[in-house]
């Protein structure tokens, strides 16, 4: 442990002087986790509720995973793609098993393994001599920060000071059937989706329109990649959410989930698909590296021997109608979305998103905000009933504090200045915010 483990201070200096500052984090530092709950360096615990941003499938502190980690690292932490690795074989095959596709390529992250999936879709069709190379995505999606898939990703915000982007984009509305069918044309390669966008407030997609998407692409010929970095590997209470849909994709990446918090992402398909990348045409130094396939081969066993699947649903059933009465007694929420431990929280005017995580995170609870007016929660997918239970209360109490003095959490009016807002939030509540209305940063 360094000097700045346990002093907040301090971490918070050396990262405004050393870190580049592209994040805007909370008033916390953690350096302890068990199970659902993190400890910071003053040694308060917290319920995590955003499970690392859906990344720490197994929770904190889970023996065989850090077993495992610990096993593989005293025995090979790295060798290079240069040599056959067995955790990656073996993940591979599991993948496989269990899911539509034929082969994997792994990467380190979800924008990594989306990078694959959308040079694999340019290269099948440069390989079969057709000239498509259009990737269509949908708007207010998200799959990553590197150049390609901000280009991807359909939000200007996100590419715009980064221009000129990679060219060969295109975005419709989400679950905008008739648009999608307008825009393919001859260069479509790709339609590029989330079934649920969880970047944007956690929308999920409607089933009739995947349905009609994958009928269009196999008519076209298009190749349908699905974007499952935050919905796969159990968040929604199949191990694949594609499933929910009864449909199958050519391309599907995965990344958060899969490792259980070692980085790791992940670009399968078909058989034929893979016909896209010959020797050469893709590489990383990291992917598929001992480490993260062991973090991966665990992750994947522990949610197939424990029935994790089942516990998803079970306590996903409890969330949903919690939250579903705390809806018919406070009018502040205005919506309750999402699927499995996938779930998106919205609130009227009165409520903003960021004033609502800071008064959870105060009764010990990490939600995230997104937007003005949404609270995500994907808490680890180990979470029981009565932890979940917990959350709701928490949340109730809020709301009904609320609703005694309205406008203790209040949105950003125009002219105000973020600073006064906090004021304001502070003055109200005894909150100390440390941030408002900020959309979590990825
Ligand atoms: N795709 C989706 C759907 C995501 O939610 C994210 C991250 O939030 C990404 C891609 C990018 O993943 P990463 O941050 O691991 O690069």
């Amino acid at each position: 442990m360094s000097s700045l483990d346990k002093d907040l201070e301090l971490t918070k200096k050396y990262d405004k002087d050393y870190c580049m500052q592209v994040f805007a984090p909370m008033n916390v530092a953690f350096n302890k986790g068990k199970g659902v709950y993190l400890y910071d360096t003053d040694g308060r615990k917290y319920m995590d509720m955003i499970g690392g941003i859906a990344v720490n499938s197994l929770g904190h502190g889970n023996k065989e995973l850090v077993r495992a980690v610990q096993n593989q690292a005293a025995n090979l932490i790295h060798c290079s793609n240069y040599y056959y690795i067995p955790g990656r074989s073996e993940l591979a095959f599991k993948l496989c098993r269990l899911s539509f596709a034929d082969k994997v390529f792994f990467a380190n992250s979800g924008a990594e393994a989306n990078e694959a999936a959308i040079k694999l879709a340019r290269g099948y069709f440069y390989y079969k001599g057709e000239n498509r190379y259009e990737i269509i995505s949908a708007n207010m999606s998200f799959h990553g920060r590197t150049m390609g898939t901000i280009a991807a990703t359909g939000q200007e915000k996100f590419r715009k000071a980064f221009a000129p982007n990679v060219p060969g984009f295109k975005y419709v509305d989400f679950n905008d059937f008739e648009q999608l069918k307008d825009a393919v044309n001859e260069s479509t390669a790709a339609v590029m989706l989330e079934l649920v966008q969880g970047e944007s407030g956690v929308h999920p997609a409607d089933k009739e329109y995947i349905k009609n998407v994958r009928r269009l692409c196999t008519e076209k010929g298009i190749l349908l990649i699905i974007d499952e970095v935050q919905t796969g590997v159990g968040r929604t209470g199949r191990m694949f959410c594609y499933e929910n849909y009864n449909i199958s994709p050519d391309i599907m990446t995965l990344a958060k989930g899969l490792g259980g918090g070692v980085p790791i992402g992940a670009c399968l398909c078909t058989n034929k698909v893979a016909e896209g990348f010959k020797v050469g045409d893709h590489g990383s130094t990291f992917g598929g590296n001992p480490l993260a396939m062991a973090a991966g081969n665990c992750v994947l066993d522990q949610i197939m021997d424990k029935d994790i699947l089942h516990n998803v649903g079970a306590v996903s059933g409890v969330i949903f109608d919690q939250l579903q009465a705390l809806k018919d007694k406070y009018p502040v929420i205005t919506s309750v979305r999402g699927m499995g431990l996938l779930i998106g929280i919205e609130f009227d005017g009165t409520v903003s998103s960021g004033g609502m995580k800071e008064a959870l995170f105060s009764k010990g609870f990490l939600v995230s905000a997104i937007g003005k007016s949404t609270i995500r929660i994907a808490p680890p997918l180990i979470i029981s009933q009565a932890e979940a239970k917990k959350f709701c209360k928490a949340l109730a109490e809020i709301l009904k504090s609320q609703k005694k003095r309205p406008l203790q959490i209040t949105a950003a009016g125009p002219s105000e200045s973020k600073e006064q807002i906090k004021e304001e939030i502070t003055k109200e509540t005894g909150i100390t915010i440390s941030a408002v209305d900020e959309n979590e940063l990825e």
